[in-house]
């Protein structure tokens, strides 16, 4: 299983300073039922540095950000100056202020704040800071009534954050906006209120079949006209 999971290094532009600089990018397997994914809708990995590899930190203006973001070059990264040696839940909180000092929206920092938390987990460090992050991060975002999208689906997640933190009141508040254009099971939904209302605030993994309605769903089939001078009966 961890075979499937890889990193090498590649080359990359920093978008601030254009200084070019070598930093690892891995490879992932696809998701499937057999994944581990939490109710908090991420996917467990099995190491740190896999997450923080997302992640792209300039040597030399210290931008940091979503290494999709960085354009890549064609020199070989051994040639290159390395990204410097950050602890990998770090490199998240490095981009929360980078996020802030460019002004990127809330959602997109409660994201990689959230990223930070997950980090974290997988680094077997102490979560407790990441998750006030990530909640200070995804209020502000959910009060902005600017952006369209999946509000419930974040909705959703600020339910999980406090349900994690033993907020379990705000938790209830939070899941229970949660509408059906999230696209979410209700099965899951009541499932994290029940949760939150025992005061569970453990970490808790998503059985395969709401896997795989949530992040496989099937096609849906548009049944083919049938020419009206065919009969059907
Ligand atoms: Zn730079």
């Amino acid at each position: 299983m961890m075979k499937l999971y890889s990193l090498k290094l590649t080359s990359v532009i920093c978008p601030k300073c254009e200084l070019t600089f070598a930093t690892p990018v891995a490879k992932m397997p696809k998701l499937s039922r057999e994944s581990r994914v939490e109710t908090d809708l991420h996917r467990v990995l099995p190491d740190a540095a896999i997450r923080a590899s997302l992640i792209a930190m300039c040597p030399e203006c210290l931008y940091t950000w979503w290494l999709s973001a960085f354009q890549t070059h064609y020199f070989l990264p051994e040639m290159l100056p390395d990204a410097p040696p950050v602890d990998n839940a770090k490199k998240f909180g490095h981009a929360v202020l980078s996020g802030r000092n460019n002004g990127a929206h809330s959602l997109d920092r409660a994201i990689v704040a959230l990223n930070g938390y997950w980090c974290a987990r997988e680094d077997f460090q102490s979560a407790d800071k990441w998750l006030e992050l990530a909640s200070r991060e995804l209020y502000e975002a959910l009060n902005d009534d600017s952006w369209d999208g999946n509000r419930g689906r974040y909705q959703f997640i600020m339910g999980e954050v406090l349900r994690l933190m033993g907020e379990f009141h705000d938790a209830v508040r939070f899941y229970s906006l949660v509408d059906r254009r999230s696209v979410l099971p209700r099965e899951l939904i009541n499932h994290q209120i029940e949760q939150a209302k025992n005061g569970d605030s453990t970490p808790t993994l998503l059985p395969p079949h709401i896997i795989e309605e949530i992040f496989l769903p099937k096609p849906t089939i548009v049944p083919t006209a049938v020419p009206s001078d065919v009969s059907v009966a």
